[in-house]
């Protein structure tokens, strides 16, 4: 996780408690718009996705920003899964090298196969260091 949730929620619960509408003084603000993080009471907040607006401008803006934050949550699943995909691979390719040759006895392919699952499989495990410059 890149960031404690938990710690967030108390910090922006405990603004609202604090934070009156930005528009109308005195009223209580339900949330914070989500693109300038002023206070919204319930008539003036918009509801955007996963979010509150002070203005429709914000709500578009802030359905965007809660896009491209999905988007790069995805992503990180993405590379998790990456993590699992070349050693996998690695061993599907030496599992199709061994078989090549067991069943074409010396064939160029199977070679080949072994040779790269093998090396797919090395720099998996032993990546080589990046050397400060
Ligand atoms: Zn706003
Ligand atoms: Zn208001």
């Amino acid at each position: 996780m890149p960031f404690d949730l938990t710690i967030d929620r108390h910090y922006l619960q405990y603004q609202e408690f604090l934070m009156e509408c930005f528009a109308h003084q005195g009223k209580h603000a339900v949330g914070l718009c989500k693109v300038c993080a002023r206070g919204v009471c319930r008539d003036c907040a918009i509801k955007a996705e996963h979010s509150l607006a002070c203005s429709q401008e914000h709500a578009a803006f802030a359905e965007k920003l809660t896009e491209v934050q999905f988007a790069s949550l995805g992503n990180a699943q993405l590379y998790r899964a990456q993590r699992y995909v070349q050693p996998l691979a690695s061993l599907a390719l030496i599992a199709l090298g061994l078989g090549y040759l067991y069943a074409y006895d010396d064939d160029l392919f199977g070679w080949l196969f072994l040779g790269f699952g093998l090396l797919m499989g090395l720099t998996h495990f032993f990546p080589r260091r990046k050397k400060k410059s």
